[in-house]
Protein backbone atom coordinates (compact mmCIF):
# COMPACT_ATOMS: atom_id res chain seq x y z
CA UNK A 1 0.00 0.00 0.00
CA UNK A 2 1.33 3.74 -0.88
CA UNK A 3 1.59 5.38 2.17
CA UNK A 4 -1.18 6.13 3.90
CA UNK A 5 0.01 9.22 5.33
CA UNK A 6 0.83 10.36 2.08
CA UNK A 7 -2.56 9.82 -0.02
CA UNK A 8 -4.05 11.37 2.88
CA UNK A 9 -1.86 14.58 3.00
CA UNK A 10 -2.57 14.64 -0.84
CA UNK A 11 -6.24 15.63 0.20
CA UNK A 12 -6.89 19.15 0.16
CA UNK A 13 -7.61 19.92 4.06
CA UNK A 14 -6.87 16.88 5.40
CA UNK A 15 -8.63 16.72 8.85
CA UNK A 16 -9.40 13.42 10.52
CA UNK A 17 -11.76 14.65 12.33
CA UNK A 18 -14.29 15.94 10.16
CA UNK A 19 -13.39 13.83 7.12
CA UNK A 20 -15.96 14.52 4.04
CA UNK A 21 -17.15 11.11 3.09
CA UNK A 22 -15.97 11.45 -0.89
CA UNK A 23 -12.19 12.22 0.22
CA UNK A 24 -12.66 8.73 2.52
CA UNK A 25 -13.64 6.73 -0.51
CA UNK A 26 -10.96 8.76 -2.57
CA UNK A 27 -7.85 7.73 -0.03
CA UNK A 28 -9.31 4.24 0.73
CA UNK A 29 -9.42 3.75 -3.76
CA UNK A 30 -6.05 5.26 -3.78
CA UNK A 31 -4.15 2.93 -1.03
CA UNK A 32 -5.83 -0.61 -2.14
CA UNK A 33 -4.30 -2.75 -4.76
CA UNK A 34 -5.71 -5.79 -5.91
CA UNK A 35 -5.19 -9.50 -4.72
CA UNK A 36 -3.36 -11.73 -7.11
CA UNK A 37 -3.75 -15.79 -7.70
CA UNK A 38 -6.87 -16.90 -9.96
CA UNK A 39 -7.85 -20.38 -10.75
CA UNK A 40 -9.90 -21.95 -14.12
CA UNK A 41 -13.55 -22.80 -13.48
CA UNK A 42 -16.53 -24.24 -15.26
CA UNK A 43 -18.60 -22.09 -16.63
CA UNK A 44 -21.72 -22.88 -14.17
CA UNK A 45 -19.22 -22.65 -11.16
CA UNK A 46 -17.50 -19.50 -12.22
CA UNK A 47 -21.01 -17.70 -11.82
CA UNK A 48 -20.46 -14.04 -9.60
CA UNK A 49 -16.70 -14.50 -10.01
CA UNK A 50 -14.65 -12.33 -11.51
CA UNK A 51 -13.44 -13.08 -14.54
CA UNK A 52 -9.17 -12.93 -14.25
CA UNK A 53 -8.20 -12.26 -18.33
CA UNK A 54 -10.18 -11.12 -21.37
CA UNK A 55 -11.66 -13.71 -23.34
CA UNK A 56 -11.65 -13.49 -27.21
CA UNK A 57 -14.07 -15.15 -29.09
CA UNK A 58 -12.87 -18.27 -31.20
CA UNK A 59 -15.97 -17.77 -33.58
CA UNK A 60 -18.18 -15.27 -34.92
CA UNK A 61 -21.73 -15.03 -33.45
CA UNK A 62 -23.83 -15.55 -35.48
CA UNK A 63 -21.64 -18.41 -36.97
CA UNK A 64 -23.32 -17.76 -40.71
CA UNK A 65 -25.83 -15.21 -41.64
CA UNK A 66 -29.45 -16.00 -40.77
CA UNK A 67 -32.96 -15.10 -40.52
CA UNK A 68 -34.76 -13.03 -37.66
CA UNK A 69 -38.00 -14.16 -38.93
CA UNK A 70 -40.07 -17.49 -40.16
CA UNK A 71 -41.31 -16.46 -43.20
CA UNK A 72 -39.44 -16.35 -46.81
CA UNK A 73 -35.87 -16.04 -47.83
CA UNK A 74 -35.38 -14.07 -51.26
CA UNK A 75 -32.68 -11.99 -53.08
CA UNK A 76 -33.44 -8.57 -52.74
CA UNK A 77 -32.82 -7.55 -55.83
CA UNK A 78 -36.38 -9.54 -56.85
CA UNK A 79 -38.54 -7.02 -55.25
CA UNK A 80 -39.16 -3.72 -56.84
CA UNK A 81 -42.38 -1.30 -57.02
CA UNK A 82 -44.69 -3.72 -58.44
CA UNK A 83 -46.26 -6.88 -56.38
CA UNK A 84 -44.25 -9.69 -57.09
CA UNK A 85 -44.56 -13.58 -56.99
CA UNK A 86 -41.86 -16.07 -56.44
CA UNK A 87 -41.65 -19.85 -56.47
CA UNK A 88 -41.09 -21.39 -53.11
CA UNK A 89 -38.02 -23.68 -53.79
CA UNK A 90 -37.45 -25.54 -50.47
CA UNK A 91 -37.53 -24.80 -46.89
CA UNK A 92 -34.84 -24.03 -44.31
CA UNK A 93 -35.30 -25.05 -40.53
CA UNK A 94 -32.55 -24.09 -37.26
CA UNK A 95 -30.07 -26.33 -37.57
CA UNK A 96 -31.55 -27.64 -41.45
CA UNK A 97 -29.83 -25.44 -43.97
CA UNK A 98 -31.32 -25.46 -47.30
CA UNK A 99 -28.54 -26.97 -49.41
CA UNK A 100 -30.12 -26.34 -53.27
CA UNK A 101 -30.09 -23.23 -55.11
CA UNK A 102 -31.96 -20.38 -55.04
CA UNK A 103 -32.35 -18.47 -58.71
CA UNK A 104 -33.79 -15.19 -59.10
CA UNK A 105 -37.80 -15.40 -58.96
CA UNK A 106 -37.48 -18.06 -56.32
CA UNK A 107 -37.63 -18.26 -52.04
CA UNK A 108 -37.04 -20.52 -49.87
CA UNK A 109 -39.19 -20.79 -46.86
CA UNK A 110 -37.16 -20.14 -43.00
CA UNK A 111 -37.58 -20.38 -39.74
CA UNK A 112 -36.00 -18.19 -37.45
CA UNK A 113 -32.06 -19.07 -36.90
CA UNK A 114 -32.13 -21.31 -39.82
CA UNK A 115 -28.88 -20.31 -42.33
CA UNK A 116 -29.73 -17.77 -45.27
CA UNK A 117 -30.02 -19.97 -48.01
CA UNK A 118 -27.15 -19.18 -51.08
CA UNK A 119 -28.04 -15.94 -53.40
CA UNK A 120 -30.70 -14.84 -50.45
CA UNK A 121 -30.42 -11.77 -48.52
CA UNK A 122 -33.58 -10.86 -47.47
CA UNK A 123 -36.91 -12.49 -45.37
CA UNK A 124 -39.93 -11.61 -45.35
CA UNK A 125 -41.69 -12.27 -41.81
CA UNK A 126 -45.02 -14.87 -42.70
CA UNK A 127 -47.61 -12.60 -41.57
CA UNK A 128 -46.33 -9.56 -44.59
CA UNK A 129 -46.69 -12.11 -47.14
CA UNK A 130 -49.94 -11.03 -49.44
CA UNK A 131 -50.70 -14.02 -50.46
CA UNK A 132 -49.36 -17.72 -50.52
CA UNK A 133 -49.87 -20.85 -52.18
CA UNK A 134 -48.47 -24.46 -51.92
CA UNK A 135 -45.91 -23.47 -54.17
CA UNK A 136 -45.53 -19.33 -54.33
CA UNK A 137 -46.17 -16.52 -52.73
CA UNK A 138 -46.96 -12.98 -53.59
CA UNK A 139 -45.10 -9.88 -51.98
CA UNK A 140 -47.02 -6.74 -52.18
CA UNK A 141 -44.76 -3.69 -53.23
CA UNK A 142 -42.91 -1.71 -49.74
CA UNK A 143 -43.49 -4.31 -47.27
CA UNK A 144 -39.85 -5.73 -47.34
CA UNK A 145 -36.68 -3.73 -48.03
CA UNK A 146 -33.67 -5.73 -49.20
CA UNK A 147 -31.67 -6.77 -46.48
CA UNK A 148 -34.40 -6.63 -44.14
CA UNK A 149 -34.58 -9.61 -41.30
CA UNK A 150 -31.38 -10.78 -41.78
CA UNK A 151 -28.91 -11.46 -39.25
CA UNK A 152 -25.04 -10.76 -40.24
CA UNK A 153 -22.41 -13.47 -39.63
CA UNK A 154 -20.85 -12.12 -36.59
CA UNK A 155 -23.02 -9.24 -36.16
CA UNK A 156 -22.79 -9.31 -32.59
CA UNK A 157 -19.28 -10.67 -32.04
CA UNK A 158 -16.44 -10.98 -34.48
CA UNK A 159 -14.06 -13.87 -34.27
CA UNK A 160 -11.13 -12.18 -32.39
CA UNK A 161 -12.36 -9.96 -30.68
CA UNK A 162 -13.07 -9.92 -27.02
CA UNK A 163 -16.08 -10.77 -25.98
CA UNK A 164 -15.81 -10.22 -22.06
CA UNK A 165 -13.01 -7.84 -20.30
CA UNK A 166 -11.14 -8.80 -17.72
CA UNK A 167 -12.49 -7.53 -14.02
CA UNK A 168 -16.15 -8.72 -15.02
CA UNK A 169 -17.96 -10.34 -12.66
CA UNK A 170 -19.87 -12.97 -14.41
CA UNK A 171 -23.03 -12.79 -14.51
CA UNK A 172 -26.38 -14.87 -15.85
CA UNK A 173 -26.02 -13.47 -19.53
CA UNK A 174 -21.91 -13.51 -18.92
CA UNK A 175 -22.28 -17.35 -18.75
CA UNK A 176 -24.72 -17.87 -21.61
CA UNK A 177 -22.61 -15.74 -23.78
CA UNK A 178 -19.37 -17.75 -23.19
CA UNK A 179 -21.67 -20.65 -23.97
CA UNK A 180 -22.59 -19.30 -27.13
CA UNK A 181 -18.89 -19.03 -27.90
CA UNK A 182 -18.12 -22.71 -27.16
CA UNK A 183 -15.96 -21.67 -23.90
CA UNK A 184 -16.62 -23.67 -21.12
CA UNK A 185 -13.86 -22.82 -18.49
CA UNK A 186 -12.93 -19.68 -17.53
CA UNK A 187 -10.01 -17.92 -15.40
CA UNK A 188 -11.38 -16.46 -12.72
CA UNK A 189 -9.55 -14.71 -9.46
CA UNK A 190 -9.49 -16.22 -6.48
CA UNK A 191 -11.58 -15.69 -4.33
CA UNK A 192 -10.89 -12.81 -1.62
CA UNK A 193 -10.82 -13.67 1.95
CA UNK A 194 -12.00 -11.83 4.63
CA UNK A 195 -12.09 -12.08 8.18
CA UNK A 196 -15.23 -10.36 10.51
CA UNK A 197 -15.80 -10.41 14.13
CA UNK A 198 -17.87 -8.21 16.12
CA UNK A 199 -16.55 -6.19 19.34
CA UNK A 200 -18.21 -5.65 22.57
CA UNK A 201 -18.40 -6.87 25.94
CA UNK A 202 -22.16 -6.36 25.89
CA UNK A 203 -22.59 -8.78 22.88
CA UNK A 204 -24.15 -12.07 23.08
CA UNK A 205 -23.84 -14.42 20.41
CA UNK A 206 -27.54 -16.60 19.40
CA UNK A 207 -28.12 -19.37 21.92
CA UNK A 208 -25.97 -17.28 25.07
CA UNK A 209 -27.85 -16.03 27.82
CA UNK A 210 -28.76 -12.27 27.57
CA UNK A 211 -27.25 -10.99 30.63
CA UNK A 212 -28.11 -7.78 32.08
CA UNK A 213 -27.61 -4.92 29.65
CA UNK A 214 -26.35 -7.25 26.90
CA UNK A 215 -27.46 -6.93 23.49
CA UNK A 216 -27.31 -10.23 20.62
CA UNK A 217 -25.14 -9.51 18.19
CA UNK A 218 -26.47 -8.58 15.18
CA UNK A 219 -23.75 -7.05 12.85
CA UNK A 220 -21.22 -10.71 12.18
CA UNK A 221 -25.13 -11.48 10.10
CA UNK A 222 -25.13 -8.25 8.57
CA UNK A 223 -21.43 -8.15 7.31
CA UNK A 224 -22.08 -12.04 7.18
CA UNK A 225 -24.49 -11.61 4.76
CA UNK A 226 -22.57 -8.06 2.96
CA UNK A 227 -19.58 -9.86 2.47
CA UNK A 228 -21.41 -13.60 0.99
CA UNK A 229 -23.30 -11.06 -1.48
CA UNK A 230 -20.45 -9.60 -2.54
CA UNK A 231 -18.75 -13.11 -3.28
CA UNK A 232 -16.09 -13.14 -0.77
CA UNK A 233 -14.73 -16.09 0.82
CA UNK A 234 -16.05 -15.48 5.12
CA UNK A 235 -13.67 -16.36 7.88
CA UNK A 236 -16.56 -15.77 11.07
CA UNK A 237 -14.36 -14.40 13.90
CA UNK A 238 -16.87 -14.30 16.37
CA UNK A 239 -17.31 -12.30 19.35
CA UNK A 240 -13.99 -10.31 21.26
CA UNK A 241 -14.52 -8.58 24.45
CA UNK A 242 -12.96 -5.42 24.93
CA UNK A 243 -9.83 -7.05 26.08
CA UNK A 244 -6.71 -5.64 24.49
CA UNK A 245 -5.18 -9.04 24.61
CA UNK A 246 -8.02 -10.91 23.12
CA UNK A 247 -8.25 -8.43 20.80
CA UNK A 248 -4.75 -8.64 19.48
CA UNK A 249 -4.66 -12.40 19.34
CA UNK A 250 -8.20 -12.35 16.98
CA UNK A 251 -6.56 -9.70 14.62
CA UNK A 252 -3.28 -11.78 14.39
CA UNK A 253 -5.19 -14.54 13.86
CA UNK A 254 -7.58 -12.35 11.05
CA UNK A 255 -4.33 -10.74 9.34
CA UNK A 256 -2.73 -14.00 9.11
CA UNK A 257 -5.86 -15.76 7.36
CA UNK A 258 -7.38 -13.43 5.80
CA UNK A 259 -6.90 -10.97 2.90
CA UNK A 260 -8.70 -8.33 4.55
CA UNK A 261 -10.29 -7.72 7.81
CA UNK A 262 -13.95 -6.35 8.82
CA UNK A 263 -14.65 -5.38 12.48
CA UNK A 264 -17.34 -3.49 13.95
CA UNK A 265 -17.48 -1.42 17.41
CA UNK A 266 -14.97 0.05 19.27
CA UNK A 267 -13.76 2.69 16.96
CA UNK A 268 -15.40 5.82 18.89
CA UNK A 269 -13.78 6.96 21.85
CA UNK A 270 -15.34 4.82 24.21
CA UNK A 271 -13.64 4.44 27.77
CA UNK A 272 -13.74 0.82 27.39
CA UNK A 273 -12.68 0.37 23.51
CA UNK A 274 -8.96 -0.42 23.13
CA UNK A 275 -9.56 -1.31 19.80
CA UNK A 276 -7.89 1.40 18.43
CA UNK A 277 -4.75 1.09 20.57
CA UNK A 278 -4.15 -2.49 19.69
CA UNK A 279 -5.13 -1.57 15.51
CA UNK A 280 -2.42 1.14 15.60
CA UNK A 281 -0.01 -1.51 17.37
CA UNK A 282 -0.30 -3.75 14.33
CA UNK A 283 0.56 -1.46 11.59
CA UNK A 284 -0.72 1.42 9.95
CA UNK A 285 -4.33 2.55 10.29
CA UNK A 286 -5.94 5.88 10.44
CA UNK A 287 -8.88 6.59 12.34
CA UNK A 288 -11.58 9.29 11.24
CA UNK A 289 -14.38 10.98 12.36
CA UNK A 290 -16.44 11.50 9.22
CA UNK A 291 -19.01 13.80 8.01
CA UNK A 292 -21.85 11.45 7.47
CA UNK A 293 -24.38 9.78 9.07
CA UNK A 294 -25.08 7.33 10.38
CA UNK A 295 -21.79 6.02 11.50
CA UNK A 296 -19.28 9.11 11.57
CA UNK A 297 -16.28 6.89 13.45
CA UNK A 298 -14.32 4.68 10.96
CA UNK A 299 -10.82 2.95 11.10
CA UNK A 300 -9.02 2.36 7.58
CA UNK A 301 -5.46 0.57 6.82
CA UNK A 302 -3.28 -1.94 6.65
CA UNK A 303 -1.95 -4.37 9.55
CA UNK A 304 0.69 -6.65 9.45
CA UNK A 305 1.59 -10.08 11.74
CA UNK A 306 4.09 -12.74 11.41
CA UNK A 307 5.11 -11.59 7.53
CA UNK A 308 0.90 -11.55 6.92
CA UNK A 309 -0.86 -8.28 6.17
CA UNK A 310 -4.48 -7.34 5.51
CA UNK A 311 -6.47 -4.61 5.37
CA UNK A 312 -8.52 -3.36 8.08
CA UNK A 313 -12.07 -1.78 7.60
CA UNK A 314 -12.77 -0.89 11.40
CA UNK A 315 -16.70 -0.33 10.79
CA UNK A 316 -18.64 1.72 13.87
CA UNK A 317 -21.07 -0.49 16.07
CA UNK A 318 -24.17 0.87 15.66
CA UNK A 319 -26.24 -1.87 13.48
CA UNK A 320 -27.27 0.38 10.72
CA UNK A 321 -24.31 2.45 10.66
CA UNK A 322 -21.56 -0.73 10.49
CA UNK A 323 -24.00 -1.56 7.08
CA UNK A 324 -24.20 2.03 5.84
CA UNK A 325 -20.03 2.03 6.04
CA UNK A 326 -19.64 -1.03 4.42
CA UNK A 327 -21.57 -0.65 1.34
CA UNK A 328 -20.31 2.89 1.47
CA UNK A 329 -16.50 2.75 1.94
CA UNK A 330 -15.78 -1.34 2.38
CA UNK A 331 -17.76 -2.33 -0.55
CA UNK A 332 -16.08 -0.80 -3.20
CA UNK A 333 -12.35 -1.19 -1.58
CA UNK A 334 -13.20 -5.14 -1.16
CA UNK A 335 -14.13 -5.50 -5.03
CA UNK A 336 -11.02 -3.10 -6.15
CA UNK A 337 -9.00 -6.08 -4.04
CA UNK A 338 -11.74 -8.91 -6.02
CA UNK A 339 -9.73 -7.55 -9.08
CA UNK A 340 -13.14 -6.49 -10.06
CA UNK A 341 -13.94 -3.44 -12.66
CA UNK A 342 -14.85 -0.03 -11.20
CA UNK A 343 -19.03 0.15 -11.78
CA UNK A 344 -19.77 3.37 -9.95
CA UNK A 345 -23.01 2.32 -8.30
CA UNK A 346 -26.14 3.49 -10.37
CA UNK A 347 -27.24 6.76 -8.95
CA UNK A 348 -31.04 7.57 -9.59
CA UNK A 349 -33.01 10.70 -9.29
CA UNK A 350 -36.07 10.39 -7.78
CA UNK A 351 -38.96 12.81 -6.48
CA UNK A 352 -38.45 12.57 -2.46
CA UNK A 353 -42.63 12.23 -1.20
CA UNK A 354 -41.83 14.77 1.36
CA UNK A 355 -39.80 17.19 2.77
CA UNK A 356 -36.39 15.91 4.80
CA UNK A 357 -34.30 18.08 7.73
CA UNK A 358 -30.80 17.66 6.17
CA UNK A 359 -27.78 19.59 7.42
CA UNK A 360 -25.50 20.82 5.07
CA UNK A 361 -21.89 19.74 5.77
CA UNK A 362 -21.90 15.82 6.33
CA UNK A 363 -23.29 13.34 4.02
CA UNK A 364 -26.42 11.25 5.14
CA UNK A 365 -27.78 7.84 3.73
CA UNK A 366 -31.28 7.74 4.73
CA UNK A 367 -33.02 4.31 4.47
CA UNK A 368 -35.74 5.17 1.97
CA UNK A 369 -38.32 3.16 0.32
CA UNK A 370 -38.72 3.32 -3.50
CA UNK A 371 -41.78 3.22 -5.56
CA UNK A 372 -43.70 4.11 -8.40
CA UNK A 373 -46.64 6.57 -8.21
CA UNK A 374 -50.34 6.37 -9.82
CA UNK A 375 -48.69 7.55 -12.93
CA UNK A 376 -45.78 5.19 -13.02
CA UNK A 377 -43.43 7.55 -11.90
CA UNK A 378 -40.31 7.05 -9.44
CA UNK A 379 -40.89 8.06 -5.93
CA UNK A 380 -39.07 7.62 -2.66
CA UNK A 381 -39.79 8.01 0.66
CA UNK A 382 -38.07 7.98 3.87
CA UNK A 383 -38.64 4.92 6.50
CA UNK A 384 -39.71 5.60 9.82
CA UNK A 385 -37.20 6.24 12.25
CA UNK A 386 -33.63 7.25 11.00
CA UNK A 387 -31.83 5.94 14.44
CA UNK A 388 -28.60 4.59 13.76
CA UNK A 389 -29.75 1.71 15.74
CA UNK A 390 -32.76 0.89 14.18
CA UNK A 391 -32.57 -2.26 11.92
CA UNK A 392 -36.10 -2.66 11.13
CA UNK A 393 -35.58 0.56 8.90
CA UNK A 394 -32.74 -0.91 7.35
CA UNK A 395 -34.96 -4.12 6.37
CA UNK A 396 -38.19 -2.49 5.70
CA UNK A 397 -35.81 -0.57 2.95
CA UNK A 398 -35.53 -0.94 -0.89
CA UNK A 399 -33.09 1.87 -1.18
CA UNK A 400 -31.00 4.50 -0.07
CA UNK A 401 -31.50 7.88 0.11
CA UNK A 402 -27.70 9.84 -0.57
CA UNK A 403 -28.08 13.46 0.42
CA UNK A 404 -24.43 14.66 -0.48
CA UNK A 405 -22.39 17.06 1.57
CA UNK A 406 -23.32 20.36 0.67
CA UNK A 407 -26.88 19.53 0.38
CA UNK A 408 -29.57 21.23 2.83
CA UNK A 409 -33.26 20.51 3.68
CA UNK A 410 -35.24 18.57 0.91
CA UNK A 411 -38.40 19.98 -0.18
CA UNK A 412 -41.25 17.55 -0.89
CA UNK A 413 -41.34 16.79 -4.74
CA UNK A 414 -37.30 17.30 -4.73
CA UNK A 415 -35.12 15.04 -6.69
CA UNK A 416 -33.11 13.21 -4.54
CA UNK A 417 -30.05 10.54 -5.53
CA UNK A 418 -31.41 7.12 -4.79
CA UNK A 419 -28.99 3.60 -4.87
CA UNK A 420 -31.33 0.88 -4.88
CA UNK A 421 -30.44 -2.28 -2.47
CA UNK A 422 -31.57 -5.05 -5.51
CA UNK A 423 -31.81 -5.40 -9.27
CA UNK A 424 -32.59 -7.98 -11.26
CA UNK A 425 -29.16 -10.22 -10.92
P1 LIG B 1 -19.41 1.02 19.70
O1 LIG B 1 -19.05 1.55 18.35
O2 LIG B 1 -18.63 -0.19 20.07
O3 LIG B 1 -19.36 2.09 20.73
O4 LIG B 1 -20.93 0.57 19.58
C1 LIG B 1 -21.96 1.49 19.27
C2 LIG B 1 -23.30 0.88 19.57
O5 LIG B 1 -23.53 -0.21 18.71
C3 LIG B 1 -23.49 0.36 20.98
O6 LIG B 1 -24.79 0.66 21.41
C4 LIG B 1 -23.29 -1.11 20.82
O7 LIG B 1 -23.96 -1.84 21.80
C5 LIG B 1 -23.88 -1.36 19.46
N1 LIG B 1 -23.22 -2.52 18.87
C6 LIG B 1 -21.88 -2.68 18.74
N2 LIG B 1 -21.59 -3.87 18.17
C7 LIG B 1 -22.78 -4.46 17.91
C8 LIG B 1 -23.16 -5.70 17.33
N3 LIG B 1 -22.23 -6.56 16.89
N4 LIG B 1 -24.47 -6.00 17.23
C9 LIG B 1 -25.40 -5.13 17.67
N5 LIG B 1 -25.12 -3.94 18.22
C10 LIG B 1 -23.83 -3.61 18.36
MG1 LIG C 1 -18.21 -1.25 21.76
Amino acid sequence: MTNLADIAARIDGYNPDALEAGHAQDIIRSSIAPIEGWETLTLTAALGRVLAADIVSPINVPAHDNSAMDGYAFSGRDIGEHAVELQVAGVAFAGHPYTGGVKAGQCVRIMTGAVMPPGCDTVIPHELVQSISETAITIAPGTVKPGDNRRLQGEDLAAGTPALRKGKILRPADLGLLASLGIGEVPVQRRLRVAFFSTGDELRSIGEKLDEGCIYDSNRYTVYGMLTRLGCEVIDLGVVCDDPASLEATLRTACETADAIVTSGGVSAGDADYTTTVMAKLGEVHFWKLAMRPGRPMAFGKIASNGKSAYLFGLPGNPVAVMVSFYFFARDALLQMMGAQREALPMLRVASQSAIRKKPGRTEYQRGILSLDDEGRAQVRVTGSQGSGVLRSMSEANCMIVLPHGQGDVDAGELVNVVVFDGLC
